[in-house]
């Protein structure tokens, strides 16, 4: 059926129903972040009841594939389905509801109405609707038989405040909670693969993300730097909007190369991210960082060399990716459209200064001797000094 002012979406919230007292808060969050994403395509109204959200197209231009296709990127929904709103009369209801799901009475073998009649001034109770509306579907599509138990078509009927609503097919939503519900953390993110996925789940969770992202000309280029916004684009469609501040890490990748150890290089560039990170990200609001590491991905990925990186740290350090195998990261890569985009050929600040031997034991001890050769707090106010902002 062609998109009309008379179709809306019907959007069932998922765990939020779980939160008791905080519901309120969690939903005028969701209501919030669904607004923000439908906005670009025109004018519509979000109506709340019991646990469902109603969203109202205002004029027919409104394009329902693709608000169907942002609500299910909108975490915090369990499922959704694309509604017919009609007025409250049984006659215009069952024709509605033939007309309307034509397609799926035509495909499907057997099938069952299942009606909630919430306001209770309609005349039929619940088991009538049923039977009215199952009667009149088999006489306009014959060839269907009634399953009560597993029909493959299960035909829904709301007699709601604002009118009845039809509708069959209820896709899945994205899950988690909504983005901003479980406050703000800042997501180190690189070009890879990992990282965004990273973001992504902790989005899911409800976390807001601040982005940052450390860079090094002339050693890293700006098309390195358009890559990470490629990809935050693509995770956005997840966690809604974002800031990314790009941090200049050049001059403290030379300062550590000059000066320190070259099985060191790596695990001391990490902790210089953290350290960077917790003041921005403290300044930021930010209760925790998020990284894409992944016990033993790569030698700054052991467990002493995450023990020095965490070290580093003032703020509690999220890896959601810390058990996964790098093929069951790259299938949430594929799933959330990053993936293509990480593999892309690219310089990070990471891979252009990287040691032959890289320490996978380091010590905090040797660490700490090593990082002593180094004027600390300068390059960390440096850097800070020189940060910039993008919006995402
Ligand atoms: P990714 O695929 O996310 O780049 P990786 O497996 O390549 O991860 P590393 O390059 O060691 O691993 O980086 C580990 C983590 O450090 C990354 O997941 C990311 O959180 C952070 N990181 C790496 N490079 C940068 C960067 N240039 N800016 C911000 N954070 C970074
Ligand atoms: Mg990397």
């Amino acid at each position: 059926m062609k998109p009309t002012a008379r179709e809306i979406l019907l959007i069932k919230t998922g765990e939020l129903a779980l939160k008791g007292l905080n519901r309120g808060t969690f939903e005028a969050i969701l209501m919030k972040n669904l607004r923000y994403r439908l906005k670009p395509l025109g004018s519509c109204t979000l109506r709340k009841a019991q646990s469902a959200i109603y969203v109202e197209p205002e004029s027919p231009a409104f394009d329902m594939d693709e608000a169907c296709d942002r609500v299910s990127k909108v975490f915090g929904i369990s499922a959704y389905s694309r509604a017919c709103v009609v007025e409250k009369e049984i006659g215009t209801i069952m024709e509605a509801a033939a007309a309307y799901l034509a397609n799926d009475l035509a495909a499907a073998k057997t099938f069952k109405v299942e009606a909630k009649r919430s306001d209770k001034a309609f005349p039929l109770q619940s088991p009538a609707i049923c039977e009215r509306t199952g009667e009149y579907l088999l006489e306009r599509f014959p060839h269907l038989t009634v399953d009560v138990h597993q029909p493959e078509l299960l035909v829904m009927v709301e007699i709601r405040d604002f009118g009845a609503y039809i509708h069959a097919r209820q896709l899945p939503g994205a899950g988690g909670m909504p983005v901003g519900s479980a406050g703000r953390a800042g997501l180190l993110i690189s070009g890879g693969i990992d990282s965004p996925v990273a973001g992504y789940m902790m989005a899911k969770r409800g976390v807001e993300l601040r982005c940052i992202h450390f860079v090094s000309p002339p050693y890293t280029s700006e098309r390195a730097e358009m890559k990470v916004v490629s990809l935050l684009e693509q995770v956005a469609a997840y966690a809604g909007h974002m800031e990314l501040i790009v941090v200049p890490f050049t001059k403290i990748q030379e300062e550590i190369q000059r000066a320190c150890p070259e099985d060191l290089f790596t695990i001391i560039m990490r902790r210089f991210m953290m350290r960077i990170a917790t003041k921005i990200g403290k300044a930021e609001e930010c209760g925790a960082l998020i990284t894409g590491e992944s016990v033993g991905q790569v030698a700054s990925q052991t467990i002493p060399a995450l023990a020095c990186t965490d070290a580093a740290a003032g703020l509690p350090v999220f890896r959601p990716l810390i058990g996964m195998d790098k093929e069951e990261i790259i299938a949430i890569s594929r799933r959330i459209d990053t993936f293509d985009i990480s593999i892309q050929p690219y310089e990070d600040c990471c891979t252009v200064f990287t040691p032959r031997h890289p320490r996978t034991r380091p010590k905090l001890e040797k660490v700490l001797e090593a990082e002593a050769a180094l004027d600390t707090d300068m390059l960390i106010a440096h850097a800070i000094q020189n940060v910039r902002r993008r919006s995402i």
